[in-house]
């Protein structure tokens, strides 16, 4: 008995006129339904039981790479501590409250479960108590990531983000992995999202977003609380001395991680339209 088989189509498997099946070592034909039109190209499919059902699915090879779409709006987004994003346009939007609460409670719950004895009633309650927090965490964070990538797919065509596999968050963080797997879930569904829809997401070699300023190019470091009395209060401000710029830092950054990832569109009159270069890949 088998639970699946791969077939070519044409050699293992015909498709009769009838829209039925023909199976090698199988008599007569299979009534099959179909839930979508079969296009032309078919080359391989793989016949599967589950719940004691047979499911046959076909692999198409489709005449891809006419790549994205020209750019209808593109924006940078800048991801943080303060606000979980934030656009070049201007919006952002905060950490939600499941994020510190979340890390918090992980911490708590794996607390309990070390100090159960092994092999005990109790442990095996903390146990699932821990597992079933990670898979609610799970689902708040993928729900999360899903409303946040659609809404950024309908707002931008093309968009830029930071490379998180350059440069993580600061370490001794209590939301870190939190955050991380957050940011990490909203590029991956972003960028699908995206795609599907003939758009683009770019990501961006992060180092210095903050400190660059988007409109002269000057780099300015900046410092952290308690380093330099003067400039800590305008921390979150990019304040360029170049060309006098004031701006929210994180917005600020934003841009500059557009403007990386699309730089034909920086200046003046460079708005959506006005692009007809192609993106690089
Ligand atoms: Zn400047």
């Amino acid at each position: 008995m088998f639970d699946s088989a791969d077939f070519r189509v044409g050699d293992g498997l015909t498709i009769r006129k009838s829209r039925k099946f023909g199976i090698v070592g199988i008599p007569g034909e299979i009534k099959v339904r179909w839930h979508r039109d079969l296009p032309a190209g078919a080359a391989a499919a793989v016949l599967s039981r589950s719940c004691g059902k047979w499911h046959i699915c076909f692999f198409v090879e489709t005449p891809d790479a006419h790549g994205p779409d020209p750019v209808r709006a593109a924006g940078g987004i800048d991801v943080g501590l303060t606000s979980l994003i934030a656009t070049s346009d201007g919006d952002a939007v905060p950490t939600p409250q499941w994020v510190r609460m979340a890390s918090t409670k992980q911490r708590r719950l794996q607390r309990a479960l070390g100090r159960c004895r092994r092999g005990s009633k109790g442990r095996l309650k903390a146990k699932m108590r821990l597992a079933r927090h990670s898979a609610r965490t799970a689902n708040q964070r993928r729900d999360f990531a899903h409303k946040l990538s659609r809404t950024l797919v309908n707002l931008y065509s093309h968009i830029a983000f930071e490379d998180l596999n350059i440069t993580g968050l600061a370490s001794g963080m209590l939301a870190k992995s939190v955050l991380n797997a957050a940011w990490g879930q909203l590029i991956s569904f972003t960028d699908y999202k995206a795609a599907n829809a003939g758009g683009l997401v770019a990501k961006v070699d992060p180092r210095g977003t903050s400190q660059e300023c988007d409109c002269c190019g000057m780099v300015t470091p900046k410092y952290r609380p308690g380093e330099s009395p003067i400039r800590e209060l305008n921390n979150r401000i990019q304040d360029c001395p170049g060309c006098g710029t004031v701006e929210d830092r994180d917005v600020h950054a934003a841009k500059v991680i557009k403007h990386r990832a699309f730089p034909w569109l920086k200046g003046p009159g460079a708005g959506p339209g006005a692009s007809s270069q192609p993106v690089a890949a």
